[in-house]
């Protein structure tokens, strides 16, 4: 039977760690009893360095119940280097992660479907929201924007999925490689590979506490995820360049008409073409230089540069 490990990153949670816990064990021992995962199956908490009582509430479930377990971080790195420290500890463990916020908002039912997909032989399941009826307007309104803005960037995420999904081990050995040391998950699983699906959820209200993704830090995401898995806005320079340098050839093309018709074109002008031209051939050069810039960034991730799924000769 497979195990599942759920990871759940925390930080500074002591309101709401007391109330979800026992519903991720209550899930554990249910998935258990269907005979979908075997009993060595742990709720894996990952402290992202909390200033309250988080720690103390973790160790005190691990000493209640043998399914809690939890590790700590020195110090907060964000939730997204908690999810990876929570991942990489569960990969050579178990067989099946899920990654979950600790605050009630993804539906926990939802791992009944997950699992099943992975049993029917998906190895990355994606939590998706269908609605977001309880997030406010101006929480929807730039969370919606924020995966068209990425995606308009090149960086390819699934639409309205976070950080609630299912991965298997043997995808996690693959994404150990991945070494770079700027984050975002949720566009980084998709360029390993493998059979995916999506499974969808109404997302809920906190349970209790309070956020830690204000829109600064919902914005710094999006820059990170932009400039991780995108060269774009580097091509996008050299686009503008040659942009502004072709508008000025024509326009002086357009009054070297006009002087041939007879007309009279004043020294001004010239001169702003001039300064066109130039800023064009400019912007087109940092362009060009840009990207080779972006190339060596790609080259010191130093990311796979294949990873098979499968042989025809399977090894042991
Ligand atoms: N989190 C974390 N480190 C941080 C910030 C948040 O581990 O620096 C965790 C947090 O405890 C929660 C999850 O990441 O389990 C999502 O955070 P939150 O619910 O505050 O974000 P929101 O759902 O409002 O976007
Ligand atoms: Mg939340």
């Amino acid at each position: 039977m497979k195990t599942l490990y759920i990871i759940i990153p925390c930080y500074n949670e002591e309101k709401v760690l007391p109330i979800t816990a026992p519903m991720f064990l209550k899930k554990i021992n249910q998935l258990h009893k269907e005979g979908l995962i075997s009993d060595d199956s742990r709720i894996l908490f990952i402290d992202d360095g909390s200033r309250d009582d988080t720690w103390d509430i973790i160790s005190s479930l691990a000493k209640q119940d043998k399914h809690y377990t939890g590790i700590r971080q020195s110090r907060n790195r964000g939730h997204q280097n908690a999810v990876l420290a929570g991942l990489m500890e569960a990969k050579d463990k178990c067989d099946i992660t899920i990654s979950i916020d600790c605050d009630g908002q993804d539906d926990i039912n939802a791992m009944d479907e997950m699992v099943k997909e992975y049993l029917d032989g998906c190895e990355v399941v994606y939590g998706v929201r269908s609605e977001r009826k309880t997030d406010t307007f101006f929480k929807r309104f730039t969370a919606e924007g924020f995966y068209k803005f990425l995606k308009w960037m090149g960086a390819d995420v699934v639409f309205n999925h976070a950080d609630y999904r299912l991965i298997s081990s043997r995808v996690l050995q693959e994404f150990a490689n991945f070494k770079e040391v700027n984050l975002f998950l949720r566009g980084m699983v998709p360029l390993v590979g493998f059979k995916s699906t999506s499974v969808y959820y109404a997302r809920a209200e906190r349970l209790a506490g309070e956020s830690h993704y204000p829109l600064k830090k919902m914005l710094a995401l999006a820059f990170e995820g932009v400039t991780s898995l995108s060269t774009k806005p580097l091509k996008m320079i050299t686009g503008l360049g040659l942009t502004f340098t072709f508008l000025a050839l024509l326009i002086s093309f357009i009054l070297l008409l006009v002087l041939l018709f007879g007309g009279s074109v004043g020294s001004a002008a010239w001169i702003a073409m001039l300064i066109l031209f130039l800023s064009g051939v400019q912007v087109s050069c940092i362009g060009l230089v840009g990207s080779y810039i972006g190339k060596t960034y790609l080259e010191v991730k130093a990311r796979p540069r294949y990873i098979i799924s499968q042989r025809t000769e399977e090894k042991d």
